[in-house]
């Protein structure tokens, strides 16, 4: 099928969708670009009565679009997933400008936002149910997996396509409708795929967008009882406070939370390799990721070649705007970010840690590529999460040692490792407390595979095939007087 494409002015959508209807409205905030301050766009900001409006243009449309058959709604996501691709270049330069990271790294941001709507479309065919051993010979036991009803959908700026193309596919592909509330500083990138989706066929009210007040839209999205689930990626704070939220509503809730991954390198470890994959964890969109490598935990025997060989490395990065050729590392998304980063630096300098490769004195929101030596637990670059190219080394006596500093933590989303011993590959990725190892990689996110954490990184797994489940409940059905 031939698809119809959007010119750049069009994909530049700056209005809110409810019900089918792009609208806009008197109160509006700027959006800018947070490399060079350009101003990209005013976009509208809403309240709770918006949000109350889209919630209820969901409840009317999900009886419909729930009761479409799977292969239908398959067919229209599959399209939506062509239709991303063929604006590849459009997409990524407009997330590029607006959140800031690399133009290659934007390219790849699309096509893995885009990958979880293949596979979601494909998922939703296969949504199986089971027939279960009875316990009684005239009863026939069986489950069905049923959509869960209106999803409420929050996501950050650090991945603006991709958080909201992980929920939005999973969500419609399991006949759920949503209420997408995306970051206040990279709305346009959420509009963009949004105004996709309704180009590919989502009818009117099945998805929707709001932007704005985040407490007051917040509020509503959770304190609604037509809201049936809320599926947050964000920090842990707001996390924690949406889940009290939702409580009174008794709320389906997944929680993608923040993280503080420890990535060890043990003496055995393939050094080349352990390099590669520190500078792929820790300094892809300038470490602003969820699962960036947060504290290297380095043998002793090893620590100092490690060292020099990942501050090497380091000064290759090219810091500048991401849509000049070769920036490897672009700006922090604003000074309050850019002043966190730093507070955490200078916390770490003031009680011993040693700046190996560092620079202060960037201009803007741009911080220099930082690596500290002589790192210990207590330092709160070590306790917090960074969100910022800045890699702490800390070294560790044996596995035991490793292991405990890596688990002392609430957080628990991912953890990588370097070892050429395969029974230790095993042990250690047993004894780690999170929802995903990387065992001699530092790159583990595929929409194949299930993405998500433990402890006070949440709960729910996004892809693999545990994605599609998240968004349905199970029924269970007793067919009795079989006998
Ligand atoms: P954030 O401040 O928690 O914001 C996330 C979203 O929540 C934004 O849309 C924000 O809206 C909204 N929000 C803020 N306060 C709210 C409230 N009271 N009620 C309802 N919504 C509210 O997080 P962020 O700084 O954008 O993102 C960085 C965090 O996300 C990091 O901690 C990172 O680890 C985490 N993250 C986790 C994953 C994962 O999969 N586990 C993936 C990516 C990022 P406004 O922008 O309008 O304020």
């Amino acid at each position: 099928m031939l698809m119809p494409l959007l010119s750049d002015n069009e994909l530049r959508e700056t209005r809110c969708l409810i019900d089918g209807q792009w609208i806009e409205t008197e109160a509006t905030y700027e959006v800018r670009n947070p490399a060079t301050g350009e101003l990209l766009a005013r976009v509208p900001c809403l309240g709770a009565e918006h949000a109350r409006e889209a919630i209820a243009a969901a409840e009317r449309a999900r009886p419909q679009w729930s009761a479409q058959p799977a292969h239908e709604r398959s067919r229209i996501l599959k399209r939506w997933h062509a239709l991303i691709l063929a604006h590849l270049e459009p997409l990524a330069q407009l997330l590029t400008r607006e959140m800031g990271k690399p133009i290659g790294e934007a390219r790849a941001e699309i096509l893995y936002g885009a990958s979880y709507v293949e596979w979601f479309a494909e998922e939703a065919r296969r949504a199986y149910g089971q027939v279960i051993p009875s316990h009684d010979l005239s009863k026939q036991l069986s489950t069905v997996r049923e959509p869960v009803g209106v999803v409420a959908a929050i996501t950050p700026w650090n991945f603006p396509n991709a958080m909201l193309a992980r929920k939005l596919a999973p969500a419609l592909a399991a006949g759920c409708t949503v209420v997408a509330k995306p970051a206040e500083q990279t709305p346009l990138s959420a509009l963009a795929l949004s105004k996709l989706a309704t180009l590919a066929g989502v009818p009117h009210g099945v998805l929707n967008v709001v932007l704005g007040d985040a407490v007051a839209i917040g509020a509503q999205l959770t304190a609604n009882p037509a809201v049936r689930k809320l599926t947050f990626t964000g920090s842990t704070a707001v996390g924690r406070l949406l889940l009290r939220q939702c409580a009174d509503t008794v709320k389906r809730v997944s929680m993608e939370l923040g993280g503080n991954a420890p990535f060890i390198v043990f003496d055995d470890a393939d050094l080349d390799a352990a390099v590669e994959g520190a500078m792929a964890s820790k300094f892809r969109n300038a470490g602003q990721t969820c699962v960036c490598a947060n504290r290297f935990l380095v043998h002793e025997a090893i620590y100092d070649e490690f060292a020099e060989r990942l501050v090497r490395a380091v000064r290759d990065l090219r810091v500048g705007e991401g849509s000049q050729a070769g920036v490897t590392i672009g700006p922090l998304i604003d000074q309050r970010a850019k002043a966190k980063v730093a507070a955490l630096v200078m916390d770490a300098l003031e009680q011993g840690a040693v700046l190996l490769e560092g620079d202060a004195q960037m201009p803007g929101n741009f911080f220099a590529p930082t690596v500290l030596g002589q790192v210990n637990a207590q330092m709160r670059v070590a306790r917090e999460e960074i969100f910022g190219p800045v890699a702490p080394l800390i070294r560790f006596v044996d596995e035991a040692d490793a292991l405990a500093q890596a688990n002392a933590s609430d957080a628990g989303l991912a953890a990588y490792f370097f070892t050429r011993d395969i029974a230790r590959a095993h042990r250690v990725a047993a004894a780690l407390k999170v929802g995903m190892v990387g065992i001699n990689t530092g790159a583990i996110s595929t929409e194949t595979a299930p993405f998500g954490g433990v402890k006070q990184s949440g709960f729910g797994r996004e892809g693999g095939p545990q994605g599609l489940e998240d968004y349905q409940d199970v029924k269970y059905l007793c067919l009795g007087n079989l006998r």
